[in-house]
């Protein structure tokens, strides 16, 4: 008869760190969350000043530097905690679109205000009213005037956009019927968002 040995968990330090952590907010603190359809914000704030939030985000601008496994046992400890990762998941991925896409200047200017939790990236405005999964078929026009883009369009579905300061926004710059290939002409935009002061 074969012996089934247990895989050692890599992970296994950080899985106890997060409980002990995510222990310190018990039931009653999402319940009260939720029936005030509030925000986290203390817990948020806790992970944040621990350095969980900053996980995926490169040393050199404030963060950990770790990887989506080590981003995946994260998120897992919330929810296995009882608590809600979907409320600040956002904060973590959203970046990652600065980190692959921004000019250097843009990531130096944003990425240590997210690493250190005074920024918050946490939403992403792609779907429209008229355009969900096909996002090639999205309306929203930017228009380069100077200096600037003047957006026009509409956007629905933006999660978290008033736990944000800033989020992705995804428009045409160039009208579909002028591109040869469908996926051409779209660019992401850093957009500012307002987020009241914290309420829970
Ligand atoms: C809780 C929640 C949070 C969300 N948060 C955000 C957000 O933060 N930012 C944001 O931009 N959007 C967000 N969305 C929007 C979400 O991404 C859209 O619902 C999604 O893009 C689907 O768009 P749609 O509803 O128009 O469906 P459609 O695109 O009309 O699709 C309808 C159905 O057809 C299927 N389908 C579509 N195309 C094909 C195909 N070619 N072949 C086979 N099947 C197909 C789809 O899988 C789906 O089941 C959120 C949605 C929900 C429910």
């Amino acid at each position: 008869m074969k012996t089934q040995i247990p895989t050692p968990d890599a992970h296994r330090e950080m899985r106890d760190a997060l409980r002990d952590l995510c222990g310190s907010f018990d039931s009653a603190y999402w319940q009260k969350v939720d029936t005030d359809r509030g925000y986290p914000e203390k817990f948020v704030d806790a992970l944040t000043e621990a350095g969980w939030m900053a996980a995926l985000i490169p040393a050199e601008f404030g963060g950990s530097g770790l990887g989506l496994t080590e981003a995946s046992v994260i998120m897992e400890e919330i929810n296995y905690s009882g608590g809600n990762a979907g409320a600040l998941h956002g904060q973590m991925y959203n970046m990652n679109t600065l980190l692959h896409h921004g000019s250097p200047g843009q990531k130096q200017k944003y990425l240590p205000g997210i690493a250190s939790g005074k920024l918050r990236l946490q939403s992403m405005a792609v779907t429209e009213p008229t355009t969900g999964t096909d996002t090639t078929q999205l309306k929203t026009m930017a228009v380069k005037k100077g200096d600037r883009y003047v957006v026009n369009g509409q956007k629905v579905w933006i999660s978290r956009i008033q736990h944000s300061d800033l989020m992705i926004l995804l428009a045409r710059t160039t009208p579909l019927a002028d591109v040869k290939r469908k996926s051409e002409g779209m660019s992401i935009f850093w957009s500012t968002c307002t987020r009241p002061s914290a309420t829970a």
